[in-house]
Protein backbone atom coordinates (compact mmCIF):
# COMPACT_ATOMS: atom_id res chain seq x y z
CA UNK A 1 0.00 0.00 0.00
CA UNK A 2 0.97 4.08 -0.41
CA UNK A 3 1.69 5.41 2.41
CA UNK A 4 0.11 8.05 3.34
CA UNK A 5 0.96 11.69 3.52
CA UNK A 6 1.43 13.25 7.22
CA UNK A 7 -1.98 14.74 9.41
CA UNK A 8 -0.40 18.05 8.24
CA UNK A 9 -0.06 17.47 4.41
CA UNK A 10 -3.70 15.94 4.16
CA UNK A 11 -5.31 18.73 5.94
CA UNK A 12 -3.22 21.62 3.94
CA UNK A 13 -4.10 19.57 0.88
CA UNK A 14 -7.70 19.35 1.39
CA UNK A 15 -7.96 23.15 2.55
CA UNK A 16 -6.35 23.86 -1.00
CA UNK A 17 -8.74 22.55 -2.58
CA UNK A 18 -11.89 25.29 -2.80
CA UNK A 19 -15.42 23.63 -2.61
CA UNK A 20 -17.61 26.31 -1.28
CA UNK A 21 -21.12 25.67 -1.31
CA UNK A 22 -23.44 28.23 -1.14
CA UNK A 23 -27.45 29.16 -2.32
CA UNK A 24 -25.25 32.46 -4.10
CA UNK A 25 -24.65 31.06 -7.46
CA UNK A 26 -21.25 33.70 -7.88
CA UNK A 27 -19.91 31.79 -4.57
CA UNK A 28 -21.21 27.95 -5.62
CA UNK A 29 -17.88 25.78 -6.14
CA UNK A 30 -18.10 21.77 -7.32
CA UNK A 31 -16.64 19.54 -4.14
CA UNK A 32 -14.53 17.50 -6.61
CA UNK A 33 -10.67 18.27 -6.06
CA UNK A 34 -11.23 17.24 -2.28
CA UNK A 35 -13.34 14.12 -3.24
CA UNK A 36 -10.78 13.41 -5.14
CA UNK A 37 -8.36 13.74 -2.80
CA UNK A 38 -10.39 11.50 -0.37
CA UNK A 39 -10.93 8.90 -2.54
CA UNK A 40 -6.99 8.47 -3.39
CA UNK A 41 -6.01 8.53 -0.18
CA UNK A 42 -8.51 6.08 1.20
CA UNK A 43 -7.90 3.42 -2.05
CA UNK A 44 -4.07 3.35 -1.09
CA UNK A 45 -5.77 2.06 2.28
CA UNK A 46 -7.77 -0.71 0.57
CA UNK A 47 -11.22 1.29 1.02
CA UNK A 48 -13.45 0.36 -1.77
CA UNK A 49 -14.46 3.75 -3.58
CA UNK A 50 -18.06 5.14 -4.66
CA UNK A 51 -17.81 8.35 -5.93
CA UNK A 52 -21.89 9.97 -6.32
CA UNK A 53 -22.69 12.80 -8.88
CA UNK A 54 -25.55 14.30 -6.99
CA UNK A 55 -28.54 14.00 -9.29
CA UNK A 56 -29.29 17.00 -10.17
CA UNK A 57 -25.85 18.57 -10.09
CA UNK A 58 -23.48 17.03 -11.99
CA UNK A 59 -20.29 18.63 -10.52
CA UNK A 60 -21.22 17.97 -6.77
CA UNK A 61 -20.40 14.33 -5.08
CA UNK A 62 -21.17 12.00 -2.26
CA UNK A 63 -18.34 9.73 -1.61
CA UNK A 64 -18.37 6.40 0.01
CA UNK A 65 -15.71 4.86 0.72
CA UNK A 66 -15.97 1.06 2.66
CA UNK A 67 -13.65 -1.50 4.05
CA UNK A 68 -14.74 -4.74 5.33
CA UNK A 69 -18.25 -6.97 4.97
CA UNK A 70 -20.98 -7.01 7.82
CA UNK A 71 -24.43 -6.24 8.52
CA UNK A 72 -22.95 -3.71 11.42
CA UNK A 73 -20.02 -1.57 11.26
CA UNK A 74 -19.65 2.23 11.68
CA UNK A 75 -20.01 4.97 9.52
CA UNK A 76 -16.87 8.03 9.82
CA UNK A 77 -18.88 10.80 8.21
CA UNK A 78 -18.59 14.70 7.10
CA UNK A 79 -18.94 17.21 4.64
CA UNK A 80 -16.80 18.36 2.17
CA UNK A 81 -17.59 21.68 1.17
CA UNK A 82 -17.22 24.52 3.26
CA UNK A 83 -18.97 27.91 3.63
CA UNK A 84 -17.94 31.08 1.94
CA UNK A 85 -15.41 33.75 3.56
CA UNK A 86 -15.02 36.75 4.42
CA UNK A 87 -12.79 39.02 2.28
CA UNK A 88 -10.42 41.34 3.59
CA UNK A 89 -11.72 40.15 7.34
CA UNK A 90 -8.79 36.89 7.34
CA UNK A 91 -5.07 37.30 8.55
CA UNK A 92 -3.40 34.62 6.16
CA UNK A 93 -4.79 32.80 3.15
CA UNK A 94 -8.08 31.14 3.85
CA UNK A 95 -6.74 28.36 1.68
CA UNK A 96 -3.60 27.80 3.01
CA UNK A 97 -3.21 26.03 6.19
CA UNK A 98 -0.79 28.11 9.02
CA UNK A 99 -0.14 27.12 12.06
CA UNK A 100 -0.31 30.14 14.41
CA UNK A 101 -0.30 29.63 18.61
CA UNK A 102 -0.96 25.75 18.46
CA UNK A 103 -3.91 26.48 16.17
CA UNK A 104 -4.10 25.14 12.49
CA UNK A 105 -5.67 28.12 10.58
CA UNK A 106 -7.85 28.01 7.44
CA UNK A 107 -11.00 27.49 5.92
CA UNK A 108 -12.75 24.18 6.62
CA UNK A 109 -9.89 23.27 9.63
CA UNK A 110 -12.75 22.64 12.32
CA UNK A 111 -15.82 22.20 9.62
CA UNK A 112 -14.61 20.64 8.97
CA UNK A 113 -12.32 19.07 6.24
CA UNK A 114 -9.39 18.86 9.57
CA UNK A 115 -11.98 15.77 10.70
CA UNK A 116 -11.02 13.70 7.29
CA UNK A 117 -7.49 14.25 8.17
CA UNK A 118 -7.50 13.10 11.51
CA UNK A 119 -10.12 9.99 10.82
CA UNK A 120 -6.79 8.77 7.98
CA UNK A 121 -4.34 9.59 9.77
CA UNK A 122 -5.85 7.68 12.56
CA UNK A 123 -6.87 4.39 10.30
CA UNK A 124 -3.27 4.11 8.94
CA UNK A 125 -2.02 2.31 11.62
CA UNK A 126 -4.82 0.11 12.51
CA UNK A 127 -4.97 -3.64 11.60
CA UNK A 128 -7.85 -2.90 9.00
CA UNK A 129 -7.36 -6.00 7.29
CA UNK A 130 -8.76 -7.50 10.60
CA UNK A 131 -12.76 -6.13 10.24
CA UNK A 132 -15.14 -8.02 11.62
CA UNK A 133 -17.90 -5.38 10.50
CA UNK A 134 -17.54 -2.44 7.72
CA UNK A 135 -15.80 0.65 8.23
CA UNK A 136 -17.18 3.08 6.23
CA UNK A 137 -16.06 6.57 5.27
CA UNK A 138 -18.87 8.80 4.10
CA UNK A 139 -18.21 12.34 2.37
CA UNK A 140 -21.07 14.46 1.09
CA UNK A 141 -21.42 17.19 -0.64
CA UNK A 142 -23.74 20.95 0.16
CA UNK A 143 -24.10 20.21 3.73
CA UNK A 144 -23.91 24.00 4.34
CA UNK A 145 -25.92 25.38 1.76
CA UNK A 146 -28.98 22.56 0.79
CA UNK A 147 -27.85 19.03 2.32
CA UNK A 148 -28.51 17.86 -1.14
CA UNK A 149 -26.07 15.18 -0.55
CA UNK A 150 -26.96 13.84 2.29
CA UNK A 151 -30.75 13.96 0.71
CA UNK A 152 -29.29 12.17 -2.00
CA UNK A 153 -27.91 9.21 -0.08
CA UNK A 154 -31.55 9.05 1.77
CA UNK A 155 -33.11 8.67 -2.05
CA UNK A 156 -30.77 6.17 -3.22
CA UNK A 157 -31.03 4.22 -0.18
CA UNK A 158 -26.65 3.20 -0.26
CA UNK A 159 -25.77 3.28 3.21
CA UNK A 160 -25.90 0.04 5.33
CA UNK A 161 -24.55 0.39 8.72
CA UNK A 162 -25.58 0.53 12.54
CA UNK A 163 -23.96 3.47 13.67
CA UNK A 164 -22.14 6.66 12.26
CA UNK A 165 -20.57 9.67 14.09
CA UNK A 166 -20.48 12.62 11.83
CA UNK A 167 -16.84 14.82 13.25
CA UNK A 168 -18.67 17.93 12.82
CA UNK A 169 -17.48 20.61 15.27
CA UNK A 170 -18.71 20.02 18.80
CA UNK A 171 -15.15 20.61 20.92
CA UNK A 172 -15.65 17.23 21.67
CA UNK A 173 -18.75 16.94 23.25
CA UNK A 174 -20.93 13.68 22.07
CA UNK A 175 -24.61 15.48 20.64
CA UNK A 176 -27.52 13.43 20.46
CA UNK A 177 -30.32 15.63 19.43
CA UNK A 178 -30.65 18.59 18.09
CA UNK A 179 -34.18 21.10 16.63
CA UNK A 180 -35.11 20.68 13.18
CA UNK A 181 -35.41 24.28 10.79
CA UNK A 182 -37.67 25.38 8.14
CA UNK A 183 -37.37 28.54 6.56
CA UNK A 184 -40.53 29.93 4.82
CA UNK A 185 -42.39 33.01 3.35
CA UNK A 186 -45.30 34.28 3.36
CA UNK A 187 -46.64 36.42 0.20
CA UNK A 188 -49.35 38.57 0.71
CA UNK A 189 -51.01 39.90 -2.66
CA UNK A 190 -53.53 43.28 -2.22
CA UNK A 191 -54.16 45.60 -4.63
CA UNK A 192 -52.20 48.74 -5.07
CA UNK A 193 -53.90 52.18 -5.49
CA UNK A 194 -53.43 55.95 -4.26
CA UNK A 195 -53.79 56.51 -1.03
CA UNK A 196 -56.57 59.37 -0.56
CA UNK A 197 -58.64 56.83 -1.22
CA UNK A 198 -58.69 52.97 0.82
CA UNK A 199 -61.19 51.88 -1.94
CA UNK A 200 -58.68 52.33 -4.59
CA UNK A 201 -56.85 49.18 -3.72
CA UNK A 202 -56.34 46.66 -0.95
CA UNK A 203 -53.57 47.01 1.88
CA UNK A 204 -50.97 44.10 1.80
CA UNK A 205 -49.43 45.28 5.01
CA UNK A 206 -53.05 45.21 6.80
CA UNK A 207 -53.90 41.84 5.64
CA UNK A 208 -49.56 41.47 6.89
CA UNK A 209 -50.43 42.50 10.30
CA UNK A 210 -53.69 40.02 10.39
CA UNK A 211 -50.68 37.12 9.03
CA UNK A 212 -48.12 38.15 11.81
CA UNK A 213 -50.78 38.27 14.35
CA UNK A 214 -52.17 34.87 13.56
CA UNK A 215 -48.31 33.75 13.35
CA UNK A 216 -47.89 34.86 17.09
CA UNK A 217 -50.61 33.62 18.38
CA UNK A 218 -49.59 30.00 16.74
CA UNK A 219 -45.74 30.30 18.34
CA UNK A 220 -47.20 30.81 22.06
CA UNK A 221 -49.47 27.85 21.28
CA UNK A 222 -46.38 26.10 20.18
CA UNK A 223 -44.31 27.18 22.89
CA UNK A 224 -46.88 26.08 25.70
CA UNK A 225 -47.51 22.78 23.89
CA UNK A 226 -43.89 21.49 23.37
CA UNK A 227 -41.51 21.26 25.72
CA UNK A 228 -38.19 19.55 26.14
CA UNK A 229 -35.51 20.39 28.87
CA UNK A 230 -32.33 18.80 26.73
CA UNK A 231 -32.55 21.97 25.31
CA UNK A 232 -31.19 25.25 26.68
CA UNK A 233 -34.11 26.86 24.74
CA UNK A 234 -36.53 24.19 25.82
CA UNK A 235 -39.57 25.62 23.27
CA UNK A 236 -39.75 25.46 19.63
CA UNK A 237 -39.38 29.28 18.05
CA UNK A 238 -40.39 30.64 15.21
CA UNK A 239 -38.75 34.09 14.21
CA UNK A 240 -39.51 36.61 11.63
CA UNK A 241 -36.07 37.48 10.31
CA UNK A 242 -37.40 40.18 7.28
CA UNK A 243 -40.10 41.64 6.09
CA UNK A 244 -40.61 43.63 2.49
CA UNK A 245 -43.54 45.34 1.05
CA UNK A 246 -44.52 48.56 -0.09
CA UNK A 247 -42.88 51.43 -2.17
CA UNK A 248 -44.13 54.83 -0.74
CA UNK A 249 -46.36 56.41 2.30
CA UNK A 250 -49.13 57.81 -0.18
CA UNK A 251 -49.21 54.50 -1.60
CA UNK A 252 -51.81 51.54 -0.46
CA UNK A 253 -49.07 48.65 -0.30
CA UNK A 254 -50.59 46.24 -3.56
CA UNK A 255 -47.63 43.77 -1.60
CA UNK A 256 -45.86 42.37 1.29
CA UNK A 257 -43.54 39.58 1.91
CA UNK A 258 -42.79 37.84 5.11
CA UNK A 259 -39.70 35.45 6.22
CA UNK A 260 -39.83 33.49 8.88
CA UNK A 261 -37.78 30.24 10.25
CA UNK A 262 -39.27 27.69 12.63
CA UNK A 263 -37.14 25.13 14.80
CA UNK A 264 -39.22 22.34 16.05
CA UNK A 265 -37.99 20.03 18.89
CA UNK A 266 -37.33 16.38 18.13
CA UNK A 267 -40.56 14.69 18.01
CA UNK A 268 -42.63 17.59 15.93
CA UNK A 269 -43.13 17.20 12.15
CA UNK A 270 -42.36 19.85 10.01
CA UNK A 271 -44.96 18.73 7.45
CA UNK A 272 -47.33 18.86 10.20
CA UNK A 273 -46.08 22.22 11.38
CA UNK A 274 -46.72 23.83 7.63
CA UNK A 275 -49.91 22.60 7.29
CA UNK A 276 -51.16 23.89 10.84
CA UNK A 277 -49.90 27.32 9.17
CA UNK A 278 -51.54 26.70 6.00
CA UNK A 279 -54.15 26.17 7.54
CA UNK A 280 -54.84 29.07 9.18
CA UNK A 281 -54.38 31.29 6.05
CA UNK A 282 -57.49 31.18 4.36
CA UNK A 283 -59.42 32.37 6.77
CA UNK A 284 -57.27 36.13 6.28
CA UNK A 285 -57.51 35.83 2.99
CA UNK A 286 -61.15 36.06 3.19
CA UNK A 287 -61.48 38.56 6.20
CA UNK A 288 -58.61 40.90 3.83
CA UNK A 289 -59.76 40.10 0.00
CA UNK A 290 -56.18 39.25 -0.46
CA UNK A 291 -54.35 36.48 -1.92
CA UNK A 292 -51.90 34.69 0.60
CA UNK A 293 -49.23 32.12 -0.48
CA UNK A 294 -46.69 29.84 1.82
CA UNK A 295 -44.04 28.74 0.64
CA UNK A 296 -40.53 27.23 1.63
CA UNK A 297 -37.39 29.03 0.76
CA UNK A 298 -34.91 26.27 1.57
CA UNK A 299 -36.01 22.29 1.60
CA UNK A 300 -36.80 21.70 5.71
CA UNK A 301 -34.15 20.21 7.59
CA UNK A 302 -35.85 17.20 10.25
CA UNK A 303 -34.97 17.33 13.98
CA UNK A 304 -32.50 14.94 14.97
CA UNK A 305 -32.59 12.50 18.44
CA UNK A 306 -30.95 9.92 18.79
CA UNK A 307 -31.73 7.57 22.37
CA UNK A 308 -29.27 8.52 24.46
CA UNK A 309 -28.68 4.33 25.70
CA UNK A 310 -27.85 3.63 22.18
CA UNK A 311 -24.32 1.82 22.36
CA UNK A 312 -22.53 4.71 20.45
CA UNK A 313 -23.37 7.21 22.74
CA UNK A 314 -22.82 5.08 25.64
CA UNK A 315 -19.99 4.64 23.84
CA UNK A 316 -18.57 8.41 23.12
CA UNK A 317 -19.43 9.26 26.70
CA UNK A 318 -16.99 6.96 27.84
CA UNK A 319 -14.22 7.43 25.75
CA UNK A 320 -14.67 11.34 26.01
CA UNK A 321 -15.62 11.30 29.91
CA UNK A 322 -18.83 13.48 28.89
CA UNK A 323 -22.52 13.08 29.07
CA UNK A 324 -24.27 13.94 25.67
CA UNK A 325 -25.56 16.79 25.14
CA UNK A 326 -27.58 18.35 22.35
CA UNK A 327 -27.06 21.46 20.11
CA UNK A 328 -28.77 25.16 18.73
CA UNK A 329 -27.32 23.95 14.85
CA UNK A 330 -28.32 21.61 12.28
CA UNK A 331 -27.11 18.42 10.82
CA UNK A 332 -26.94 15.80 8.33
CA UNK A 333 -27.86 13.54 11.33
CA UNK A 334 -31.94 13.30 11.12
CA UNK A 335 -30.81 12.05 7.34
CA UNK A 336 -28.48 9.70 8.76
CA UNK A 337 -31.14 8.20 10.93
CA UNK A 338 -33.19 8.09 8.16
CA UNK A 339 -30.99 5.65 6.38
CA UNK A 340 -31.33 3.19 9.78
CA UNK A 341 -28.41 4.31 11.53
CA UNK A 342 -27.86 5.23 14.94
CA UNK A 343 -25.94 8.40 15.30
CA UNK A 344 -24.02 10.98 17.18
CA UNK A 345 -22.24 13.89 16.25
CA UNK A 346 -19.35 14.37 17.96
CA UNK A 347 -15.87 16.10 16.46
CA UNK A 348 -12.61 18.16 17.19
CA UNK A 349 -12.93 22.03 17.11
CA UNK A 350 -15.40 24.45 18.20
CA UNK A 351 -18.35 25.43 16.15
CA UNK A 352 -17.82 29.26 17.31
CA UNK A 353 -14.69 29.09 15.10
CA UNK A 354 -16.81 27.22 12.17
CA UNK A 355 -18.32 30.00 9.71
CA UNK A 356 -16.19 32.63 10.87
CA UNK A 357 -12.65 34.69 9.45
CA UNK A 358 -9.92 32.62 10.91
CA UNK A 359 -11.36 29.41 11.63
CA UNK A 360 -8.82 27.38 13.24
CA UNK A 361 -9.11 24.09 14.90
CA UNK A 362 -6.67 23.94 18.07
CA UNK A 363 -3.92 21.29 17.92
CA UNK A 364 -5.51 20.05 21.28
CA UNK A 365 -7.87 18.26 20.01
CA UNK A 366 -6.37 16.28 17.49
CA UNK A 367 -5.13 13.15 19.69
CA UNK A 368 -8.63 13.33 21.93
CA UNK A 369 -10.14 13.04 18.49
CA UNK A 370 -7.98 10.29 17.46
CA UNK A 371 -8.64 8.22 20.71
CA UNK A 372 -12.19 8.30 20.31
CA UNK A 373 -12.01 7.43 16.22
CA UNK A 374 -9.65 4.45 17.41
CA UNK A 375 -11.88 3.71 20.28
CA UNK A 376 -15.47 3.06 18.08
CA UNK A 377 -13.66 1.30 15.37
CA UNK A 378 -12.31 -1.41 17.84
CA UNK A 379 -15.28 -1.77 19.57
CA UNK A 380 -17.92 -2.04 16.31
CA UNK A 381 -15.67 -3.16 13.41
CA UNK A 382 -12.70 -4.62 15.09
CA UNK A 383 -14.72 -6.81 18.05
CA UNK A 384 -17.04 -10.01 17.46
CA UNK A 385 -20.20 -9.39 16.83
CA UNK A 386 -21.55 -10.45 20.18
CA UNK A 387 -20.07 -8.03 21.89
CA UNK A 388 -21.90 -5.17 20.46
ZN1 LIG B 1 -20.16 21.72 9.30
Amino acid sequence: MTALPSLIDMMTQLIASPSISCSQAHWDQSNKGVIELLESWLSSQGFQCEVMPLPDQPNKFNLIATKGQGSGGLVLSGHTDTVPYDEGRWQSDPFTLQERNQKLYGLGSCDMKGFFAIVLDTIRDMPLDELNEPLIILATADEESSMSGARALVQQNKLNARYALIGEPTSLTPIYAHKGIMMERIQVTGQAGHSSNPALGNNALDAMHDVMSELMTFRQELKRDYQDANFIIDYPTMNFGCIHGGDNPNRICGRCELEFDLRALPGMSNQSLMAEIAQRLPRIEEKTGTQIQLNSLFPDVPSFYTPVESAIIKACESLTERPAETVAFATEGPFLNKMGMETLVLGPGSIDQAHQPNEFMALDQIQPMQKVIRGLIERFCLQSNESN
